[in-house]
């Protein structure tokens, strides 16, 4: 194989790893499969123990300085990086195309939404608050770094899920060491290039693994916290992994989100939002509609309306510009969503797709599912694929009950014109975030978390930025 291997698009690059401020090769090489394909793209390097080591060593030494390099600076550092991503964002867009699979407008949304993201945490401060001022003392919070944050991605939204852990994490005074999905890596690691160039060495850092270094960096004793999104199974090994150092710990991990259609709705314009919100990125969203529960009234029109928007969406290369919705991410991943299908013909009535597409790669036909029991493995587990069970119900409290009857508890979405009564609905679904008649709006300054075993502890917002920070008290006599 060669070592500076040949992209899609002709271009010529090597993927090196980024420790202690310089670009190096892996102990080895990893394969990187294009989706589109299911052929390789590119090799990459990728990392061994001593390498991860190396980087964690690296990313403690840096933070004796960057720790108490006034935030000013900091920030400028991470508005310099937003600028660069911003000259090259149509080279970030397309590579992540070829990684991903998604289709190119929404990688290039992706990588406006990670530059987005740079910019509102480096407009945000940990200003010390005074928590009493009297004559006899003075009390006052701060917020201060912790140390190495292991930032841990998974491989449906590489560059924006990192972006929401290292910009607040660098701000606050933190050193990085970054570990992309084994099956992404290449922004990660395009990423680092530019960080290279702009930020002292050690500060931040990418390792690249095969699935077998996430325990080593969650349970290294030098790594302070970890910011981890992907499922919720392995969120589990790393809650259970940092029990031995009691880090700070963030999981952003799985959901089952429902969509709750009260019986007041323009049944077309809802139809049409719903099967936005549960296909996009090929369903391949934490917070994506994985479940719709629609009124008896509606059931039928709701149904025939995700069915001809399924069947019209144009699926193909992420490459090509007719295409609406890419492939699966991986093969893993599009051999589950197959198990999915099995299950709905066998449990539920298809209606639209059904199967995977005759052709290489990953391609699966948007699918939608109807009369299927609440207890099949498509409506009681998280599918991350482009199938939609929809089921019907009579009474709205027993819907609700279904609703929150999972280990799940991350999004949701209710849909109704009386906002008072989609309001009061929305109050009684047990999840961190419910949007109302609108769906996947996380604007950076807004916390988001997840509720039960979907997660805890917030991303984004200044909340986001404190989760990277301890707070510390100082509690001084007067006089
Ligand atoms: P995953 O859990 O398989 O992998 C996520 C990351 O963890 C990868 O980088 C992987 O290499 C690493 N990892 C694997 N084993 C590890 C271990 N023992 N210790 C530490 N790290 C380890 O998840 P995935 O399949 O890449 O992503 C899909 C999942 O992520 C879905 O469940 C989805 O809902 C979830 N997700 C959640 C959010 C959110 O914000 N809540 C966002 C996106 C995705």
């Amino acid at each position: 194989m060669s070592a500076n291997p040949k992209l899609m698009n002709g271009t010529t690059h090597d993927f090196r790893l980024l420790i202690n401020g310089r670009l190096v090769s892996g102990a080895s090489s990893l394969e990187v499969i294009t989706p589109a394909t299911g052929k390789l793209l590119t090799t990459c390097a990728r990392a061994d123990t001593a390498q991860l080591d190396q980087a964690v060593a690296a990313a403690k030494e840096a933070y004796v300085k960057w720790s108490v390099t006034p935030i000013e600076v900091r920030r400028q550092a991470l508005v310099k990086i937003a600028d660069a991503l911003t000259a090259r964002s149509s080279e970030f867009a397309r590579l992540l195309t070829e990684e991903q699979g998604k289709p190119l407008a929404h990688a290039a949304g992706e990588v406006g939404g990670a530059i987005a993201m740079i910019r509102a945490f480096a407009a945000m401060d940990l200003k010390p608050k005074i928590l009493r001022e009297t004559d006899a003392e003075r009390i006052v919070q701060l917020h201060v770094p912790l140390g190495v944050v292991a930032a841990i991605t998974p491989w449906n939204f590489p560059l924006v899920l990192l972006m929401i852990k290292v910009a607040p994490a660098l701000l606050a005074g933190n050193t990085v060491v970054a570990k992309p999905a084994p099956t992404t890596p290449l922004t990660t690691l395009l990423f680092g290039e530019v960080c290279a160039e702009l930020l002292p060495p050690g500060v931040f850092n990418v390792i690249v693994d095969q699935n077998d270094l996430g325990g080593f960096l969650t349970q290294h004793p030098d790594v302070a916290k970890v910011a981890f999104t992907g499922s919720t199974a392995t969120g589990r090994k790393v809650m259970a992994s940092v029990a031995g150092t009691l880090k700070r710990l963030t999981l952003e991990l799985g959901g089952n989100d429902a969509a709750i259609v009260l019986d007041d709705v323009n049944v077309k314009e809802v139809a049409a939002k719903i099967y936005q919100g549960a296909m996009v990125n090929s369903g391949q969203v934490c917070l994506a509609i994985k479940r719709v529960y629609v009124p008896d009234a509606l059931y039928e029109a709701m149904c025939a309306e995700l069915a001809v928007l399924a069947a019209a969406t144009v699926v193909g290369d992420g490459l090509d510009a007719a295409t609406e919705m890419g492939p699966l991410q991986n093969k893993v991943q599009y051999e589950k969503v197959k198990e999915f299908l099995d299950d709905a013909w066998q449990h539920g009535k298809v209606i639209a797709g059904g199967r995977a597409l005759d052709r290489e790669g990953y391609f699966i036909a948007p699918t939608i599912v109807r009369d299927i029991s609440d207890d099949a493995r498509l409506v009681r587990e998280e599918q991350f694929g482009p199938v939609l069970p929809v089921m019907k119900y009579t009474d709205l409290d027993d819907a609700i009950a279904r609703v929150n009857d999972t280990e799940y508890g991350l999004g949701g979405t209710v849909w109704g014109a009386d906002p008072a009564r989609a309001f009061d609905v929305a109050q009684r679904v047990a999840s961190g975030t419910v949007w109302i008649n609108k769906h996947l709006e996380l604007p950076p300054d807004i916390p988001f978390a997840g509720a039960k075993q979907s997660g805890f502890g917030a991303e984004m917002g200044q909340e986001g930025l404190e989760e990277f920070t301890q707070s510390k008290i100082i509690n001084m006599a007067k006089g």
